[in-house]
């Protein structure tokens, strides 16, 4: 195949051509076993595209080069077949590896180590300049299988004659544009002429200008050409940001990031159809101009949708992955990936859908608490870290959309025809002892404020929280409290569950604010823990752990979020069910003393539905005491 064919082949991703290839695993590469066995504990889980084109070539014993970008899994493709060439019982360079640069060279030898833990006797060494010599003499001294280095270190051990290549049987040359950008190419050449004629070439090039192909016609032989067109490479003309956004907050943050951006239009990926259409259907009621393709919406329909959407009739699209391949529209500023995807060439392919005919794109990634690792795996396979951002907040979106307005104001005034306005404006002026800068902010708040995406209760709720979690952020910070800087600490802002507390309850972002907040009368004196309440809560009230969510532990009590009506037969197995050998007395928190008697905490039961109790939780834990101890709210 030709290198024409191939990129073809991979770019070619119409809308029309829907099936899925059928998944390709390591197994079926023809690596051997204690391989295969690295590799799994490395865990790799599909082979990347280079990777699944490049290993059974080189098993068989051809030449390959290889045109991919960084982060495809270059590494991989190269160095598992050339470890299955290898013998480890044989103390001689059999291999060598050329990169550009010190850190590549490092980066090769170590991952080539990790992939060789399971081979007895296998020594990598890396070789680069500005290391001493020493170290790197004796170990070529004692025997290594396969040296990675710089061509100019290279070439200074040949010339010491502390390297020798004649035993080579695998040469790889990675990154070798950049070789000869960085002026190797006579080092390279040298390279191939001390090495035997019978070896396997592979070389790996993120473009293939003529001198590199001059090379590969000169010292390959018949190579087998594979590329990988920009497949698991992300665009740079695209930003890629993410936020750390609870499931349930998602459709709320999706509206506030679609009411802040100037994009043109949008595209919203979703894991599956039916969530797809649910966002879609969040969308259009709130007047978004949206649309959702999933894979059986029909191919008719769907060009009619894309076209909408190119012509500016449609702003935002909801789509699963599916729907979207080869999508191919310049309006398109902004992907959303409501779901964050697994696979990391479904986030590049996913991405790919903005930045097109050379335009500036953002991708905006929702993760979840507990899908951090996701991001973590995509950031890896492509190279690329993303920025953590805030979402937006309902007083963010109320800012812009006055920004906007205030942007259109000028050209308003040009218009003209504003006597009956200002003949009123000043009337009202007369007569109230308002400033006009108060007016105008009265009516701007107007013309913006209600259509904004939350109801006002809500909105407040979430203001107060907002500022709260900052305010406790920075007391944190100005403490010095380094750890809490870390930025997994932001989920804070909407998931006020404490994470540092709750252990494997993180995840758990429902009790947070839709339950409520009860109090036990055990605490860490008793020696209480999580697991022994959680065991309580289920075991005798007959709880389902869905049920619970944040769960703090003080001193001689506890409090603990539970989101289901509870009858008044729970709430006393509940209160006599014992934790550390205290009973627990359940009763709902109202950060008032600790209950005397029965009665009361029934009473308390039954006013736990008021709404204001949800209130007091939303304060962080330092002051949520003296807060609620005022109000003394929950049971008016
Ligand atoms: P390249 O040389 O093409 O830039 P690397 O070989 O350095 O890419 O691989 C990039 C990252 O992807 C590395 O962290 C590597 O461990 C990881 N990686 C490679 N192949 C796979 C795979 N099949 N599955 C998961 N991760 C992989
Ligand atoms: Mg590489």
């Amino acid at each position: 195949m030709t290198i024409a064919e191939a990129i073809e082949n991979e770019t070619s991703e119409t809308s029309a051509t829907t099936t899925p290839e059928p998944t390709v695993t390591f197994d079926d590469l023809g690596l051997p076993q204690n391989l295969l066995n690295a590799v799994k504990e490395l865990g790799f889980v599909k082979p990347s595209t280079i990777q699944e084109r490049a290993i059974p070539e080189l098993l068989n014993g051809a030449d390959i080069t290889g045109i991919a970008q960084t982060g495809t899994g270059k590494t991989a493709a190269f160095g598992l077949p050339m470890l299955a060439a290898l013998d480890p019982n044989l103390r001689e360079v059999q291999a060598l590896v050329l990169a550009p640069t010190r850190e590549l060279a490092l980066q090769v030898s170590e991952a080539i180590e990790s992939f060789a833990t399971h081979i007895n006797g296998l020594e990598v060494l890396a070789v680069y300049g500005g290391s001493p010599y020493p170290p790197q003499i004796r170990a070529l001294k004692n025997g290594v299988q396969v040296v990675v280095g710089t061509p100019g270190r290279v070439i200074d051990h040949l010339e010491r004659g502390t390297l020798d290549l004649s035993n080579v049987r695998f040469l790889v040359l990675d990154e070798a544009d950049e070789m000869l950008r960085m002026g190797f190419a006579e080092d390279v050449e040298r390279v191939f002429s001390e090495a035997p004629r019978e070896r396997q070439v592979a070389l790996f090039s993120a473009t293939m200008p003529p001198q590199i192909r001059r090379v590969a016609q000169q010292h390959l032989n018949n190579p087998v050409e594979i590329a990988v067109a920009r497949q698991s490479t992300t665009v740079s003309s695209v930003t890629q940001d993410y936020a750390i956004v609870p499931f349930r907050h998602k459709t709320g943050s999706l509206f506030r990031v679609l009411a802040t951006s100037d994009a043109d239009a949008a595209i919203v990926f979703c894991r599956t159809r039916g969530a797809a259409e649910e966002v879609g259907s969040a969308l259009v009621e709130r007047g978004i101009s949206a649309a959702t393709i999933s894979g059986d919406v029909a191919q008719k329909d769907r060009e009619k949708i894309v076209e909408r959407l190119r012509a500016g009739q449609l702003d935002v699209l909801v789509a699963t992955d599916v729907a979207a391949r080869g999508l191919d529209v310049e309006r398109i500023g902004l992907v959303v990936n409501f779901d964050i995807p697994g696979e990391p060439e479904a986030y590049v392919h996913r991405i790919g859908r903005t930045g097109r005919a050379g335009r500036t794109g953002r991708a905006l990634s929702f993760v979840t608490p507990s899908e951090r690792n996701k991001l973590k795996f995509i950031e890896r396979t492509i190279r690329t870290k993303l920025n953590e951002v805030e979402i937006p907040s309902p007083a963010d979106v109320s800012e812009h959309k006055t920004k906007k307005m205030l942007d259109s104001l000028e050209s308003r005034i040009q218009a003209g025809r504003l006597s009956m306005y200002e003949g009123l404006i000043a009337q009202y002026l007369e007569s109230n002892e308002t400033e006009a800068v108060t007016v105008a902010a009265a009516l701007a708040a107007i013309a913006v404020g209600d259509s904004g995406p939350r109801a006002h209760a809500e909105q407040a709720e979430y203001e107060a929280q907002v500022a709260e979690d900052r305010k406790a952020k920075k007391i944190r910070e100005e403490r010095g409290e380094g750890r809490f800087k870390d930025r997994s600490g932001r989920g804070d802002r909407f998931d006020r569950g404490d994470k540092r507390d709750r252990g494997d309850r993180r995840g758990r972002d429902r009790g947070a604010e839709s339950g409520t907040r009860y109090r036990l009368s055990v605490g860490h004196k008793d020696g209480a823990e999580p697991r022994g309440i959680v065991g309580a809560l289920t075991n005798e009230g007959g709880l389902s752990g869905r049920d619970l969510g944040r769960i703090d532990i003080f001193g001689s009590f506890s409090l603990v979020d539970i989101n289901t009506n509870m009858d008044d037969d729970m709430i006393g197995r509940i209160s006599r069910a014992r934790v550390s050998g205290k009973p627990l007395r359940i009763r709902v928190d109202d950060g008032g003393p600790a209950p005397r008697g029965k009665s009361k905490f029934e009473d308390r039961g039954r006013g736990s539905r008021d709404r204001s109790d949800k209130r007091s939780r939303n304060s962080d834990r330092s002051d949520r005491f003296s807060k609620s101890r005022h109000g003394g709210r929950n049971f008016k």
